[in-house]
Protein backbone atom coordinates (compact mmCIF):
# COMPACT_ATOMS: atom_id res chain seq x y z
CA UNK A 1 0.00 0.00 0.00
CA UNK A 2 1.05 3.11 -0.80
CA UNK A 3 -0.75 6.06 1.33
CA UNK A 4 -0.56 10.18 0.45
CA UNK A 5 -1.71 12.93 1.18
CA UNK A 6 -3.13 15.60 -0.41
CA UNK A 7 -4.88 17.92 2.09
CA UNK A 8 -4.34 17.64 5.69
CA UNK A 9 -6.14 20.64 6.97
CA UNK A 10 -9.39 20.50 9.56
CA UNK A 11 -12.49 22.49 9.18
CA UNK A 12 -11.28 25.66 6.17
CA UNK A 13 -8.60 25.69 3.55
CA UNK A 14 -5.42 28.02 5.44
CA UNK A 15 -3.57 29.76 2.82
CA UNK A 16 -0.04 30.53 4.57
CA UNK A 17 0.09 34.60 5.31
CA UNK A 18 1.87 36.99 4.08
CA UNK A 19 2.96 37.69 7.95
CA UNK A 20 4.24 34.11 8.01
CA UNK A 21 6.03 33.83 4.64
CA UNK A 22 7.98 37.31 5.46
CA UNK A 23 8.58 35.92 8.96
CA UNK A 24 9.99 32.63 7.02
CA UNK A 25 12.53 34.62 4.56
CA UNK A 26 13.80 36.89 7.53
CA UNK A 27 14.26 33.58 9.80
CA UNK A 28 16.03 31.63 6.69
CA UNK A 29 18.13 34.65 5.67
CA UNK A 30 19.38 35.51 9.48
CA UNK A 31 20.67 32.05 9.43
CA UNK A 32 22.16 32.30 5.78
CA UNK A 33 23.93 35.16 7.28
CA UNK A 34 27.12 34.18 8.52
CA UNK A 35 27.51 31.26 6.36
CA UNK A 36 28.52 32.96 3.23
CA UNK A 37 26.34 30.62 0.97
CA UNK A 38 27.23 30.40 -2.74
CA UNK A 39 24.95 29.26 -5.55
CA UNK A 40 26.17 25.60 -5.50
CA UNK A 41 25.49 24.74 -1.64
CA UNK A 42 21.77 26.14 -1.85
CA UNK A 43 20.41 23.01 -2.07
CA UNK A 44 22.11 21.42 0.51
CA UNK A 45 21.40 24.68 2.68
CA UNK A 46 17.75 24.35 2.19
CA UNK A 47 17.90 20.55 3.29
CA UNK A 48 20.03 21.49 6.28
CA UNK A 49 17.03 24.25 7.72
CA UNK A 50 14.80 23.19 10.86
CA UNK A 51 12.03 21.62 9.25
CA UNK A 52 9.50 24.70 10.10
CA UNK A 53 11.62 26.66 7.61
CA UNK A 54 11.86 23.85 4.46
CA UNK A 55 8.57 22.89 4.32
CA UNK A 56 4.90 24.14 5.09
CA UNK A 57 2.22 21.58 6.03
CA UNK A 58 -0.56 22.76 3.39
CA UNK A 59 -3.57 24.66 3.77
CA UNK A 60 -5.82 22.01 1.89
CA UNK A 61 -8.29 20.32 3.46
CA UNK A 62 -8.63 16.50 3.84
CA UNK A 63 -7.77 14.35 0.74
CA UNK A 64 -6.09 11.18 1.39
CA UNK A 65 -4.88 8.64 -1.20
CA UNK A 66 -4.24 4.94 -0.63
CA UNK A 67 -2.30 2.76 -3.81
CA UNK A 68 -2.89 -0.56 -3.18
CA UNK A 69 -0.02 -3.13 -4.93
CA UNK A 70 -2.18 -3.76 -8.16
CA UNK A 71 -2.14 -0.22 -8.44
CA UNK A 72 -5.35 0.82 -7.86
CA UNK A 73 -5.91 3.96 -6.04
CA UNK A 74 -8.70 4.94 -3.75
CA UNK A 75 -9.41 8.50 -2.77
CA UNK A 76 -10.72 9.25 0.70
CA UNK A 77 -12.51 12.55 0.88
CA UNK A 78 -13.47 15.17 -1.13
CA UNK A 79 -11.58 18.70 0.72
CA UNK A 80 -9.77 20.87 -1.10
CA UNK A 81 -6.62 18.59 -1.45
CA UNK A 82 -8.69 16.22 -4.08
CA UNK A 83 -8.14 19.42 -6.22
CA UNK A 84 -4.04 18.79 -6.88
CA UNK A 85 -5.03 15.50 -6.94
CA UNK A 86 -7.08 15.71 -9.66
CA UNK A 87 -4.47 17.86 -11.68
CA UNK A 88 -2.27 15.49 -11.38
CA UNK A 89 -4.52 12.49 -12.68
CA UNK A 90 -5.39 14.60 -16.05
CA UNK A 91 -1.91 14.21 -17.05
CA UNK A 92 -3.35 10.18 -17.16
CA UNK A 93 -5.85 8.48 -17.85
CA UNK A 94 -8.40 11.01 -16.53
CA UNK A 95 -7.43 13.74 -19.30
CA UNK A 96 -8.72 10.99 -21.71
CA UNK A 97 -11.66 9.76 -20.12
CA UNK A 98 -10.08 6.52 -19.70
CA UNK A 99 -10.22 6.05 -15.49
CA UNK A 100 -12.48 4.42 -13.35
CA UNK A 101 -11.96 6.49 -10.09
CA UNK A 102 -13.03 5.05 -6.55
CA UNK A 103 -13.47 7.48 -3.35
CA UNK A 104 -14.66 6.84 0.01
CA UNK A 105 -16.47 9.17 2.00
CA UNK A 106 -15.75 9.45 6.25
CA UNK A 107 -18.68 12.00 6.07
CA UNK A 108 -19.84 15.41 4.30
CA UNK A 109 -19.21 18.12 6.38
CA UNK A 110 -17.77 21.44 4.42
CA UNK A 111 -13.89 20.53 4.79
CA UNK A 112 -14.35 16.86 3.19
CA UNK A 113 -16.69 17.75 -0.09
CA UNK A 114 -16.10 21.43 -0.76
CA UNK A 115 -12.68 20.57 -3.30
CA UNK A 116 -15.41 18.19 -5.22
CA UNK A 117 -16.57 20.52 -7.51
CA UNK A 118 -12.88 21.48 -8.53
CA UNK A 119 -11.95 18.24 -9.04
CA UNK A 120 -11.05 18.06 -12.98
CA UNK A 121 -11.20 14.15 -13.90
CA UNK A 122 -15.39 14.55 -12.90
CA UNK A 123 -15.92 16.74 -16.25
CA UNK A 124 -14.45 14.58 -18.44
CA UNK A 125 -16.61 12.37 -20.56
CA UNK A 126 -15.69 8.82 -20.20
CA UNK A 127 -14.48 8.56 -16.58
CA UNK A 128 -16.56 7.05 -14.20
CA UNK A 129 -16.40 7.98 -10.69
CA UNK A 130 -17.57 5.56 -7.78
CA UNK A 131 -18.54 6.55 -4.71
CA UNK A 132 -18.66 4.99 -1.22
CA UNK A 133 -19.48 5.56 1.99
CA UNK A 134 -22.34 4.11 4.99
CA UNK A 135 -24.64 7.01 4.17
CA UNK A 136 -28.12 5.95 2.70
CA UNK A 137 -28.32 9.68 0.86
CA UNK A 138 -24.87 10.44 -0.32
CA UNK A 139 -25.88 11.16 -3.87
CA UNK A 140 -28.32 13.95 -2.23
CA UNK A 141 -25.80 15.50 -0.39
CA UNK A 142 -23.74 16.06 -3.45
CA UNK A 143 -26.16 17.29 -5.44
CA UNK A 144 -27.13 20.02 -2.37
CA UNK A 145 -23.66 20.74 -2.38
CA UNK A 146 -23.83 21.77 -5.86
CA UNK A 147 -27.78 23.05 -5.98
CA UNK A 148 -27.41 26.24 -8.11
CA UNK A 149 -27.44 28.89 -4.75
CA UNK A 150 -24.13 27.28 -3.97
CA UNK A 151 -22.65 26.97 -7.47
CA UNK A 152 -22.87 27.01 -10.59
CA UNK A 153 -22.74 23.62 -12.06
CA UNK A 154 -25.01 20.77 -11.41
CA UNK A 155 -23.95 17.28 -10.33
CA UNK A 156 -25.47 15.86 -12.99
CA UNK A 157 -24.23 18.54 -15.51
CA UNK A 158 -20.60 17.38 -14.97
CA UNK A 159 -19.40 15.13 -17.80
CA UNK A 160 -18.13 11.60 -16.08
CA UNK A 161 -20.78 9.20 -14.31
CA UNK A 162 -21.38 8.53 -11.18
CA UNK A 163 -22.51 5.61 -8.81
CA UNK A 164 -23.19 5.63 -5.27
CA UNK A 165 -23.20 2.79 -3.05
CA UNK A 166 -23.76 2.46 0.51
CA UNK A 167 -21.38 0.43 1.95
CA UNK A 168 -23.41 -2.45 4.94
CA UNK A 169 -21.72 -1.72 8.38
CA UNK A 170 -20.03 -4.09 10.39
CA UNK A 171 -19.47 -6.02 6.94
CA UNK A 172 -16.01 -5.53 5.63
CA UNK A 173 -15.81 -4.28 1.73
CA UNK A 174 -13.12 -5.87 -0.56
CA UNK A 175 -13.23 -4.06 -3.94
CA UNK A 176 -10.46 -6.33 -5.48
CA UNK A 177 -8.58 -9.80 -4.32
CA UNK A 178 -6.61 -8.80 -1.30
CA UNK A 179 -7.20 -5.54 0.01
CA UNK A 180 -10.13 -5.88 2.46
CA UNK A 181 -11.81 -2.18 3.55
CA UNK A 182 -13.50 -2.08 7.12
CA UNK A 183 -15.46 0.90 9.08
CA UNK A 184 -15.76 2.33 12.20
CA UNK A 185 -18.78 4.43 13.65
CA UNK A 186 -16.66 7.86 15.03
CA UNK A 187 -18.39 10.13 17.84
CA UNK A 188 -18.60 13.53 15.63
CA UNK A 189 -21.63 16.06 15.15
CA UNK A 190 -23.57 13.78 12.45
CA UNK A 191 -21.53 10.98 12.29
CA UNK A 192 -18.02 10.00 10.63
CA UNK A 193 -16.45 6.94 10.03
CA UNK A 194 -12.79 5.53 10.27
CA UNK A 195 -11.62 3.22 7.07
CA UNK A 196 -9.13 0.29 7.90
CA UNK A 197 -6.88 -1.13 4.85
CA UNK A 198 -5.61 -4.52 5.46
CA UNK A 199 -3.04 -6.04 2.52
CA UNK A 200 -0.45 -8.08 2.70
CA UNK A 201 -0.79 -8.35 6.16
CA UNK A 202 -0.37 -4.35 6.96
CA UNK A 203 -2.86 -2.35 7.94
CA UNK A 204 -3.37 1.34 7.61
CA UNK A 205 -6.16 3.29 9.21
CA UNK A 206 -7.57 6.45 8.43
CA UNK A 207 -9.47 7.89 11.59
CA UNK A 208 -10.35 11.77 11.66
CA UNK A 209 -13.06 14.21 13.20
CA UNK A 210 -12.74 11.54 15.81
CA UNK A 211 -13.65 12.72 19.67
CA UNK A 212 -11.99 10.39 21.74
CA UNK A 213 -12.05 10.93 25.44
CA UNK A 214 -11.91 9.14 28.59
CA UNK A 215 -14.62 6.75 28.99
CA UNK A 216 -15.88 6.03 25.23
CA UNK A 217 -12.04 4.81 24.45
CA UNK A 218 -11.78 2.66 27.53
CA UNK A 219 -15.07 1.07 26.25
CA UNK A 220 -14.19 -0.22 22.90
CA UNK A 221 -10.52 -0.19 23.81
CA UNK A 222 -10.95 -3.08 26.12
CA UNK A 223 -12.31 -4.93 23.50
CA UNK A 224 -10.23 -8.03 22.58
CA UNK A 225 -10.86 -7.30 18.04
CA UNK A 226 -10.89 -3.43 18.63
CA UNK A 227 -10.53 -2.13 15.42
CA UNK A 228 -7.66 0.00 15.83
CA UNK A 229 -5.56 -2.38 17.52
CA UNK A 230 -1.78 -3.03 16.20
CA UNK A 231 -1.99 -0.68 12.98
CA UNK A 232 1.06 -0.34 10.96
CA UNK A 233 0.05 3.40 10.14
CA UNK A 234 -2.72 5.16 11.72
CA UNK A 235 -3.76 8.78 10.86
CA UNK A 236 -5.84 10.54 13.57
CA UNK A 237 -7.36 13.44 14.54
CA UNK A 238 -5.80 15.73 16.67
CA UNK A 239 -7.04 19.41 16.03
CA UNK A 240 -6.89 20.98 19.17
CA UNK A 241 -4.36 21.46 22.50
CA UNK A 242 -5.39 19.49 25.65
CA UNK A 243 -7.02 22.40 27.26
CA UNK A 244 -8.81 23.37 23.91
CA UNK A 245 -10.50 19.81 24.20
CA UNK A 246 -11.80 20.42 27.23
CA UNK A 247 -12.92 24.13 26.40
CA UNK A 248 -14.48 22.17 22.91
CA UNK A 249 -15.82 19.38 24.50
CA UNK A 250 -18.30 17.40 22.30
CA UNK A 251 -17.28 19.75 18.90
CA UNK A 252 -15.90 16.04 17.62
CA UNK A 253 -12.54 16.52 17.35
CA UNK A 254 -9.33 14.92 19.39
CA UNK A 255 -6.59 16.39 21.40
CA UNK A 256 -2.73 15.63 20.20
CA UNK A 257 -2.34 14.14 23.68
CA UNK A 258 -4.72 12.07 23.72
CA UNK A 259 -4.35 11.13 20.06
CA UNK A 260 -1.15 9.90 21.70
CA UNK A 261 -2.38 7.91 24.20
CA UNK A 262 -4.77 6.13 21.79
CA UNK A 263 -1.97 5.02 19.74
CA UNK A 264 -0.17 4.08 22.32
CA UNK A 265 -3.11 1.95 23.95
CA UNK A 266 -3.78 0.51 20.59
CA UNK A 267 -0.08 -0.31 19.88
CA UNK A 268 0.15 1.66 16.83
CA UNK A 269 3.29 1.59 15.31
CA UNK A 270 3.79 4.96 13.04
CA UNK A 271 0.84 7.43 14.72
CA UNK A 272 0.34 10.25 11.96
CA UNK A 273 -1.38 13.71 13.99
CA UNK A 274 -4.15 15.36 11.28
CA UNK A 275 -7.10 17.54 10.74
CA UNK A 276 -4.73 20.54 11.75
CA UNK A 277 -6.78 23.26 13.18
CA UNK A 278 -7.03 26.12 10.71
CA UNK A 279 -6.19 29.16 13.05
CA UNK A 280 -2.63 27.38 14.07
CA UNK A 281 0.16 29.08 12.22
CA UNK A 282 3.05 26.78 10.80
CA UNK A 283 5.24 27.72 14.18
CA UNK A 284 3.06 26.77 15.99
CA UNK A 285 1.92 23.61 14.93
CA UNK A 286 5.74 22.50 15.11
CA UNK A 287 5.36 23.74 18.67
CA UNK A 288 2.15 21.09 19.23
CA UNK A 289 4.31 18.93 17.28
CA UNK A 290 7.42 19.46 19.65
CA UNK A 291 5.29 19.15 22.78
CA UNK A 292 3.78 15.89 21.30
CA UNK A 293 7.27 14.46 21.13
CA UNK A 294 7.62 15.06 24.85
CA UNK A 295 4.40 13.94 25.84
CA UNK A 296 5.02 10.49 23.55
CA UNK A 297 8.37 10.47 25.56
CA UNK A 298 6.66 10.16 28.30
CA UNK A 299 4.69 7.37 27.73
CA UNK A 300 8.09 5.43 27.02
CA UNK A 301 5.99 3.89 24.03
CA UNK A 302 8.34 2.99 20.78
CA UNK A 303 5.59 4.14 18.45
CA UNK A 304 7.34 5.90 15.64
CA UNK A 305 5.38 10.11 15.41
CA UNK A 306 4.92 12.14 12.72
CA UNK A 307 2.65 15.45 11.60
CA UNK A 308 0.56 15.19 8.56
CA UNK A 309 2.17 17.35 6.19
CA UNK A 310 1.02 17.90 2.16
CA UNK A 311 2.63 15.67 -0.37
CA UNK A 312 3.69 13.02 2.52
CA UNK A 313 4.24 9.09 1.33
CA UNK A 314 4.08 6.34 3.46
CA UNK A 315 4.67 2.92 1.78
CA UNK A 316 3.90 -0.19 3.65
ZN1 LIG B 1 -13.21 17.84 9.17
ZN1 LIG C 1 -16.50 16.87 10.49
Amino acid sequence: MKIELWGVRGSLPTPLTDTEYQQRIKEILLSSAEKNIKPEDIDRFISDLPSHLRHVFGGNTTCVTVESSSGKLYIIDCGTGIRPLGDKLMQGKSGKGQEIITILLTHTHWDHVQGFPFFKPVYIPGNVINFYSPFNDLQQRFEYQQDFRFFPKKLEEMASSKTFTKLEYGKTFSPEKGLDIDMFRLKHPGGSFAYRFRENGKTFIFCTDAEFIGESVEKFTNEDDCFFNNADVLILDSQYTLDESFVKLFWGHTSYTMAINCGVRWNIKHLVLTHHEPSYSDSRLEQNFDEAKEHLKLTGSPMTLSIATEGTIFKL
